[in-house]
């Protein structure tokens, strides 16, 4: 177990490193000439350098055992400096884990043991032209090749398309068909058969390597299978999705923040209109604070998902995506709304924050896109709506109501209403079969996704303020803040799901004229409306706590 000792001296070494070695002017330069910093990559996967895989690969193979916790707070770190390089480190978390998951006692041996010891790198290879988010239309294929009625090896012929560190890896787990279906198999650089395309020309993580691989007639021998037996390969993938979908998640977070981390300093020297920036809140409540809730908002969620996964409950692929879906739109946002923070300045290279802002697009298309994820949401709560008969949102709902008794501070009470007028929206949705509108069931998912991360942010928020929360936690803000944003996530999500509910179910033609007034009833309309009230006044709070002002809020009150 890595304890938070480690942990800080882990994260402050990633700091100290990027400070020397990744400088700004390094950075754009390397982005402008789409270099991949390949030396840059091995010394941080190096065990006798900075050895960041060794947090990821199990004790018994030789690394650090970190936890899901522990794996989150790097991801964010790395994201904060470079998500390119980010990325580069992750293909090999990613790549190694068929293996983590699925592989032979030996096999993991080997190869869980060389990259803890010699520092390789992996590259994960999926996707295939025609196969992207619907992994099922793998074309690759792995042929038999057996001997005396054996299995000695397989043939591997195929594509792959978009693969992180693809031109520079040492070995690549890659997926193809076997005739039991699709299965993990190892393949080295350099194999008869097997090359590399060029590297991609990206809009974004031009740090990192990207590039297309062809397998032709590429042979490896049996113990090359992961795991030793055919077709297990979409069941080792999708064991890992929630814990893999956090970590891109944790990128989204890393990047959104390192964009806000830029806008804030600017704009407390920028002086517009007589004054710095940080003081109009025409400025601050449309292109910070908005941007700062959500983004800890998806903390929440990350942290909460992680301790889950770290007890033991499972993959939680659904938390996973809810998790991924939260935090990348939420970078994404708050580094699209940094560029327009900076005005001009953020237009250029020079000020950082459009280049974030075109590393951090990549977050909601890779492990899964924004859509598959809201697919992903709202197919499994779906379920979880028909089981109950409807229950399931109510009585999350009641959950937030008994916290909100013990806990009036952090928008408990608002998380439940959005509970509830979502579990009227299913109900209304299934009556009028909405969900066969593919359109209806994906925006349930986005729904969906924002009322759980109001009723995870005010549990958040409580634990700080009752001093539970894990000892590793973020700890920027305190619980006072952090029951501000809660509050006015809160509100944010139970208006989304009052009013986008009513519009879909309206639109899809699923209610009457008549059956309406009702209907809005059911969905607490008026009660959402007044549960805004105290949105500026948390606002200023909120503004005041990024801007260290928070202590004039205490003189006022007292
Ligand atoms: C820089 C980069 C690095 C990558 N690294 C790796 C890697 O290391 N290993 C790897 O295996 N892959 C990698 N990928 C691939 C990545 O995971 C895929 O690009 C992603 O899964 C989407 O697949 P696709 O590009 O084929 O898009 P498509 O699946 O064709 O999707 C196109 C659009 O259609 C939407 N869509 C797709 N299906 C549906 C549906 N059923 N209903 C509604 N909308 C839908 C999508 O949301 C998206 O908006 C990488 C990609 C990039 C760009």
């Amino acid at each position: 177990m890595i304890t938070k000792k480690t942990l800080q001296l882990s994260l402050k070494s990633l700091r100290d490193f990027a400070k020397k070695r990744l400088a700004d002017e390094e950075l754009i330069a390397l982005d402008e000439r789409d270099e991949c910093p390949v030396e840059v990559v091995r010394y941080m996967s190096s065990p006798d350098k900075l050895g960041i895989q060794l947090l990821f690969i199990p004790e018994e193979y030789g690394g650090m055992g970190g936890s899901t916790f522990d794996v989150y707070l790097i991801c964010e770190q790395m994201a904060r400096i470079d998500l390119g390089i980010a990325t580069s480190l992750f293909a090999t978390f990613l790549g190694s884990d068929p293996i983590t998951v699925g592989a032979t006692p030996e096999q993991k041996k080997k190869w869980l043991g060389r990259i803890a010891d010699e520092g390789i790198l992996f590259a994960y290879g999926a996707t295939e032209p025609e196969a992207g988010s619907d992994l099922g239309a793998l074309r690759t294929t792995a042929e038999r090749v057996e001997k005396d009625g054996r299995i000695v090896g397989y043939k591997i012929n195929g594509n792959k398309q978009w693969i992180s560190n693809g031109g520079i890896a040492d070995a690549y787990t890659v997926l193809a068909n076997t005739p039991a279906g699709p299965s993990w198999f190892i393949v080295d650089k350099g194999v008869a058969g097997f090359s590399q395309d060029k590297p991609e020309n990206k809009h974004g993580i031009r740090l990192s390597n990207t590039a297309a691989l062809a397998f032709s007639d590429v042979c490896v021998d049996a113990d090359r299978l992961v795991g030793g037996v055919e077709g297990q390969g979409l069941l080792q993938a999708q064991a890992v999705f929630g814990y893999t979908r956090l970590m891109v998640a944790a990128f989204g977070l890393g990047a959104g923040w390192s964009a806000l981390d830029r806008a804030i300093p600017y704009s407390t020297t920028r002086i517009q209109g007589g004054a710095p920036l940080s003081e109009k809140q025409g400025y601050t409540h449309k292109l910070i604070v908005p941007n700062v809730v959500r983004l800890e908002a998806a903390r929440a969620c990350i942290e909460e998902i992680a301790e889950r996964i770290d007890a033991g409950e499972g993959s939680l692929n659904t938390e996973g995506a809810i998790a991924k879906y939260m935090a990348t739109e939420a970078g994404n946002q708050a580094a699209d709304a940094s560029i327009q923070a900076l005005g001009g300045y953020g237009y250029t290279h020079e000020y950082m924050v459009e280049k974030i802002s075109r590393d951090v697009r990549i977050t909601t298309i890779y492990e899964g896109t924004s859509e598959i994820m809201e697919m992903t949401i709202a197919r499994d709560r779906w379920q979880s709506h028909l089981k109950t008969r409807g229950r399931h949102y109510h009585d999350e709902a009641k959950k937030f109501e008994a916290l909100h008794a013990s806990h009036p501070e952090v928008g408990a009470d608002v998380a439940a209403l959005a509970c509830h007028a979502l579990a009227e929206v299913m109900e209304k949705a299934r009556i009028a079969r909405l969900t066969r509108y593919q359109h209806v069931l994906l925006r349930l998912g986005e729904l969906i996704a924002f009322a759980e991360t109001a009723g995870i942010f005010a549990r958040r928020a409580a634990l700080f303020a009752d001093n539970k929360a894990n000892e590793k936690s973020n700890s920027r803000f305190d619980a006072q803040a952090l029951a501000a944003m809660s509050r006015i996530f809160a509100r944010e999500a139970a208006l989304k799901v009052v009013e986008q509910g009513l519009r879909l179910v309206v639109g899809g033609s699923g209610i009457t004229d008549a059956e309406l007034p009702a209907f809005e009833n059911s969905l607490g309309l008026p009660a959402v409306h007044r549960a805004q009230a105290g949105l500026i006044s948390d606002m200023d709070y909120v503004a005041d706590v990024v801007y260290g002002r928070a202590a004039k809020h205490a003189v006022a009150a007292a």
